[in-house]
């Protein structure tokens, strides 16, 4: 079945609300092998919502509209549908009656524009409302379908969940499975070429990548009979994934690096610690993030200055003036010190220039040193982000820390401690 989602409402056009109804209806119908071809949106201008009503109906199967179900004058999506579709706007007794009750409880009154939320096309299914006073509806003509819900979230989510997706079940059929693998160390075209002999003439599963910030991803899905089916030919294809780039995963179920790093600390009991510069403090607070990691995470030190570094970490006064605080001796001199203050199995520094100033031609902004040591094993990497972006450099080193103590853990095969 193939979609068109129409939201209705000049302030999604002035880009005073973010169209999120579109998002959420999109992952919940591709979720149900509903194929959205196509996104539009529409002010509260009934002229130009026919016309771009009847455009979607000569595309599609269904168009879903969202907005422009309220009480008012601007609200006339209803009117609209009625007039493509072919029908005629008459009173729900049984919506009148929730609309009743609705006001009798809050004690207001009920305005005559308030009524005109009970009046749905004759031959629509109506959806009821539990959480505002516009009701929803589909209405079916010449085989198309038209589903009108209302704008808030609060109101259209739980509708959809409670009404518009059994409703649209009776009526799909197939099921769409899928799979995010994430990587890191990749540019999203670096991965995209490795990927090639997979992705070139894909019909069944399909690849997808796309880039995050410092991360690329690869969404694997597939469109079978059964769920079973599907589920089967997605993890399938992951496995071959991992064959062409499996040293970059960090996650085949879309989870992000501090939940991977953070469960492998819980589940091996070993304990972590940072010491962080440049970062300020942002690996701390990602791994203190997630639920449980108190168990394992010791704590947190941002050591900005070269006094906080010596004072804190023992990094000696020579080592600062010898190599500057931005450099490998540093780090490797903090993570020293962070391990003999702590006793943390894992423990991680940071030390770097993250612009947008501050840069020389020696040490430009984007390089940037990372200390991990797990047990007795230590690397420190240097980074050259070559980007001036602050935060981008920040969140980058992040994830990098996080992922070279994921791969550390891996490579020393720590093992899950017996419970
Ligand atoms: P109501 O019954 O409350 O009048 P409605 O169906 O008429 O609802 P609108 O008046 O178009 O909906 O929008 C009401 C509010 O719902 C907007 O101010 C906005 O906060 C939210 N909203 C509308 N459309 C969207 C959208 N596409 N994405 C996210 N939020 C939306």
């Amino acid at each position: 079945m193939k979609c068109t989602i129409l939201t209705v409402g000049t302030e999604l056009l002035f880009g005073h609300t973010v169209n999120t109804d579109a998002v959420y209806l999109s992952q919940k119908l591709n979720l149900m092998g509903i194929d959205v071809m196509y996104h539009h949106t529409v002010g509260d201008n009934p002229g130009r919502l026919e016309e771009m009503l009847r455009f979607a109906l000569e595309r599609c199967d269904l168009v879903i509209t969202t907005g422009g179900t309220g009480p008012t004058q601007d609200d006339l999506t209803k009117e609209v549908i009625c007039k493509v579709q072919k029908d005629v706007l008459c009173e729900d007794a049984h919506s009148m009656q929730r609309l009743i009750d609705h006001f009798a409880q809050r004690k207001r009154p009920m305005t005559e524009n308030n009524k005109k939320q009970a009046l749905m096309p004759s031959r629509a299914v109506v959806f009821d409302n539990d959480h505002g006073t516009a009701p929803g509806f589909a209405l079916e003509c010449e085989g198309k379908t038209v589903i009108c819900l209302p704008g808030p979230p609060s109101e259209l989510n739980p509708m959809f969940e409670e009404s518009v997706a059994p409703y649209l079940a009776k009526r799909t059929s197939g099921a769409i499975y899928y799979r995010t693998v994430r990587t890191f160390g990749l540019g999203e075209s670096l991965l995209e070429t490795k990927l090639l002999p997979l992705i070139d003439g894909q019909t069944d599963p399909t690849l997808a990548t796309y880039a995050k910030e410092g991360e690329a991803t690869v969404r694997v899905a597939s469109k079978r009979a059964t769920l079973a089916e599907a589920k089967a030919a997605v993890d399938e294809m992951v496995e071959r994934v991992r064959g062409y780039v499996g040293d970059y995963i960090y996650s085949t179920e879309d989870e992000g690096l501090p939940a991977v790093v953070g469960k492998k600390l819980i589940e091996r009991g070993l304990t972590m610690s940072c010491a962080e510069s440049c970062t300020g403090g942002m690996i701390a607070a990602k791994m203190t993030d997630i639920p449980g990691i108190s168990a394992v995470f010791e704590r947190g030190i941002v050591t900005y200055s070269n006094r906080a570094k010596m004072e804190e970490l023992g990094v000696s006064e020579a080592t600062l003036k010898q190599y500057g605080a931005v450099s490998s001796q540093t780090a490797e001199e903090m993570v020293r010190g962070l391990r003999k203050k702590t006793g943390s199995r894992v423990c991680v520094s940071v030390t770097g220039v993250a612009g947008p100033g501050g840069g020389t031609a020696e040490k430009p902004v984007g390089l940037i040193y990372i200390g991990v040591m797990v047990d007795e094993r230590m690397e420190i990497s240097e980074l050259r982000t070559n980007n001036t972006n602050r935060s981008w450099n920040r969140n980058y080193t992040m994830l990098f820390a996080l992922n070279q103590v994921n791969r550390m853990i891996d490579e020393m095969k720590i093992n899950v401690t017996e419970k």
